[in-house]
């Protein structure tokens, strides 16, 4: 299994460690509450940090794999822009194993460890990838940054160019009027599940992925969603923009019907204060990168820790060969000193002998 797999050159495993060693500021959360329609990949989040020791200025984004294939590499570009609507530098980056750039790999909320991480040659299906990996940005003042997915490589080697900016447009429940939140809460079927994945989002439906309620990013074929499990078909017909709009038109024409469902304090505006929802997400990523940055100088410390542990080991071993040395030369002549008078001549000679071929073996 590991014989296909070409070796990580020491410089990206230098710049790995350098990067979790980071200790990093969150300059800006950025939020991709929308699809990408044809995009085999779809964005989940991202950070722009700054290093609070050396002021460096990095881009961090979150991916997750839509497709049933297995990733190889993905290929970004990021745009930075000024005043201008011409962007004044490119910064190219490539997400693969060979690089190391696959960050930390995850699945359902769940993050694998980085040695695990590391060892993964391909991304599977619905898996996230580049967390804790950065890519630095220039130190001059920019105004935007714009990401541009390139293309993508399969595990089989098959090449499919992708070339679509990170952009789109989303409605936020929270952004919805207040009539639209009545006939949403009135044609809710799914309220049990509000309580632990609150309606963030208008759903959206793409060729290769849908954007559940829930804010979860789910393959085309999935049939419920692999977050929430509110159904599929359930929200294409219901509530989507143009379906909310609809019922929403019948309510009004219907005031009695508007007045007797008055919901407006319904459960979900709670779960919806994005500045304190925001904040946190900020905090928990600060947090999380803080724990990396922790266990990679306990490593490190381990590892320095380990030269004075073998001296010491390397010098009991020498203590005790030559205690053992001591003991042999010395053994010898002892017995010699106690036997001597009784011993012929020819016996004191190959005494000598046999203590001088000790010696030499030793
Ligand atoms: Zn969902």
């Amino acid at each position: 299994m590991k014989s296909n797999c070409k070796p990580v050159e020491k410089e990206h495993i230098l710049r790995q460690k350098q990067d979790r060693m980071r200790s990093l500021r969150v300059v800006k959360y950025l939020e991709y509450p929308f699809i990408l329609p044809d995009s085999p990949i779809d964005m989940e989040e991202g950070y722009i940090v700054s290093d609070r020791d050396t002021y460096d200025i990095f881009a961090s984004f979150i991916f997750k794999n839509i497709t049933d294939r297995q990733l190889k590499k993905l290929d970004v570009r990021i745009n930075c822009y000024l005043n201008q609507n011409i962007p004044y530098a490119h910064i190219d980056f490539e997400y693969s194993h060979d690089l190391l750039t696959f960050g930390i790999i995850g699945k359902d909320d769940v993050d694998l460890k980085f040695k695990d991480s590391n060892k993964k040659q391909y991304i599977d299906k619905c898996e996230t990838f580049g967390a804790c990996v950065y890519i630095p940005l220039p130190e001059t003042y920019f105004t935007k940054i714009e990401l541009v997915l390139l293309s993508v490589e399969y595990a089989n080697g098959e090449v499919v160019d992708i070339n679509t900016v990170v952009a789109g447009d989303s409605r936020k429940y929270k952004d919805l009027d207040n009539i639209t939140k009545m006939v949403y809460s009135r044609v809710n079927i799914y309220r049990s599940a509000e309580e632990k994945f609150p309606t963030k989002v208008v759903p959206q439906f793409g060729n290769t992925s849908w954007l559940c309620c829930c804010g979860n990013k789910n393959p085309n074929a999935a049939e419920v969603c692999e977050k929430c499990a509110r159904e599929k078909e359930w929200q294409k017909n219901v509530i989507v923009s143009e379906k909310l709009e609809e019922t929403k038109t019948r309510m009004v024409n219907d005031p009695r019907e508007v007045t007797l469902h008055d919901k407006s304090k319904f459960k979900q505006n709670r779960y919806l204060e994005t500045k304190e929802e925001t904040q946190k997400k900020i905090e928990q990523y600060e947090k999380a990168m803080k724990n990396i940055a922790l266990e990679e100088k306990y490593n490190e410390s381990r590892k320095l820790l380990l030269i004075p542990k073998i001296l010491l080991i390397v010098g009991f071993i020498y203590l005790l060969i030559f205690g053992i040395k001591l003991f042999i030369e010395l053994g010898p002549l002892s017995n010699a000193s106690s036997g001597g008078g009784g011993g012929g001549e020819q016996e004191a000679v190959e005494t000598a002998n046999i203590e001088r071929d000790s010696y030499y073996l030793l």
